[in-house]
């Protein structure tokens, strides 16, 4: 485990200073100066941004959702998928009109795929109006590097090589006022062979539980009412320290007040079943388990460096049903890894027909450079693995078609988060087991928990009516 190394209060000082130093630039505008910034993948980029948005706040600008009108523009990159790759240079490549019709604007780039040197070299020669790129270990010196640009007019690229760092005390802002992401830990030491996060994020390193349980009381009493903890691995938070993650949810969980704690995500291979006695026996977290299983094949899993076995993973989910009857279980399947065979995907379809998921995020594997997969023995078409793809489509559906019906005619307790995505005339919002609920409420409800009686079960949703 690498050493935890923490921004030391002279750092965090020193990008204080050059955040004033930034506002008094700003200050000379005619107007107040407008960023866009757009965070692409996961929880932990978004939460990246709030970083960058609060940062950029304290420097004095304000935030457009146009990048045409746009003084600053920041794209906070994600590295999991090459194809989303491509789409930043393309979106990178259609900037350059904006940057020839005002020669001010300042363009940035951070973010897990800039941490890949050869992007971040690709960068300087093709996008030579690119004016900063950072790297994901040096979020906490955005303003250092944003001042040097405008004190010395020229081109910023910092991509240090790190086990990374922690940094307290940036500011953020928040995309929502009842929703809050915290961070808990950071990095991965797993080096599953498919994915690149150990390369661009580096090793795991946990915040401090005082850090995490005062920064989340602290939102409690301002009143948000989701408080999303994050991490890649987040079970094996505080394997370098004092307290592990059941011992950090039953401090966050004795907090005052009606809130819900959610986590993600999980690897199985640290999943324990202290663990789920930990949520059974909670007031407030979330009946929810997002355990990735990614294969049903033991070979497949040996292949992707998972660490735990069918057998490991499904006394887990036996005991977490046992223990929470009403646990929501859902996954990340890869159909198609290489070297694969149609027997193991069979493994697959058999695992999810024992489970039962109520829903689960599938992908067909994808290569990505730099992964140790990338390197093996890809011999089935594309053709064939849609064709699988399809094959577990259809078992899903039918588990997921199922799921929810068992909901109809219960009250459920649901944290309002505003109008439906699919009927405007409906609010919509999430359970203690982060099932979608879309009901009948008014602008009044959002940001407070109601009690809904259950209607209708979809297979992605449930409907009801609200008990007041
Ligand atoms: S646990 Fe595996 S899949 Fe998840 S971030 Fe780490 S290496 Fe990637």
């Amino acid at each position: 485990m690498a050493l935890t190394q923490l921004v030391s209060e002279e750092e965090i000082k020193e990008q204080r200073f050059f955040t004033q130093r930034v506002r008094a630039v700003t200050h000379m505008f005619d107007r107040i100066p407008l960023a866009y910034t757009h965070s692409y993948g996961c929880q932990q980029n978004v939460s990246d941004g709030e970083k960058i948005n609060g940062m950029l706040a304290e420097m004095g600008y304000g935030f457009t959702d146009n990048p045409d009108e746009a003084d600053f523009i920041l794209y906070n990159t994600c590295a999991v998928r090459e194809n989303a790759e491509n789409r930043v240079f393309g979106n990178l490549g259609a900037l350059k009109h904006l940057k020839n019709r005002n020669p001010d604007l300042i363009i940035a780039v951070c973010g897990c795929m800039v941490q890949q040197g050869h992007i971040a070299d690709r960068i300087k020669k093709t996008f030579p109006f690119v004016d900063l790129v950072f790297g994901t270990h040096v979020l906490h010196k955005f303003p250092e590097y944003l001042y040097s640009i405008f004190a010395e007019d020229k081109r910023v690229f910092m991509i240090p090589e790190s086990d990374g760092v922690i940094c307290e005390g940036i500011p953020v802002k928040r995309d929502s006022d009842f929703k809050a992401s915290v961070p808990i830990m950071y990095g991965c030491n797993n080096f599953c062979t498919y994915c690149i996060v150990p390369y661009v994020r580096g090793r795991e390193r946990s915040r401090a539980p005082e850090e995490i349980i005062s920064e989340v009381k602290g939102l409690i009493e301002k009143g948000y009412r989701e408080i999303l903890l994050l991490g890649q691995n987040v079970n094996s938070y505080g394997k370098d320290g004092s307290l592990d993650f059941k011992g950090l949810l039953k401090e966050l969980d004795s907090l005052e007040g009606e809130f819900k704690i959610s986590f993600m995500t999980s690897h199985p291979k640290d999943c324990t079943t202290e663990l789920i006695d930990t949520i059974a026996d909670s007031k407030h977290i979330s009946w929810h388990l997002h355990l990735p299983v990614q294969s049903g094949s033991n070979r497949i899993l040996k292949l992707m460096n998972r660490h735990y076995d069918v057998e490991k993973y499904l006394s887990l989910v036996d005991y977490a049903r046992k223990r929470i009857p009403d646990i929501q279980l859902t996954t990340d399947i890869i159909v198609g890894f290489p070297s694969e065979t149609y027997e193991d995907f069979r493994e697959t379809l058999k695992l999810m027909e024992r489970v039962k998921y109520d829903s689960a995020f599938t992908f067909i594997y994808s290569k990505r450079s730099g992964t140790k997969a990338a390197e093996m023995d890809d011999p089935v078409s594309e053709e064939e693995k849609g064709k699988w793809f399809r094959e577990l489509l259809e078992v899903q559906g039918k588990a997921g078609d199922e799921a929810y019906k068992k909901y109809v005619g219960k009250t459920l307790r649901v944290l309002c988060e505003g109008r439906g995505r699919t009927d405007e005339s409906l609010y919509t919002g999430k359970s203690r087991q982060n099932i979608i609920v879309d009901f009948n409420g008014n602008e009044q409800h959002i940001g407070k928990f109601v009690d809904v009686k259950i209607t209708k079960a979809l297979n992605w949703a449930l409907v009801g009516e609200i008990n007041e």
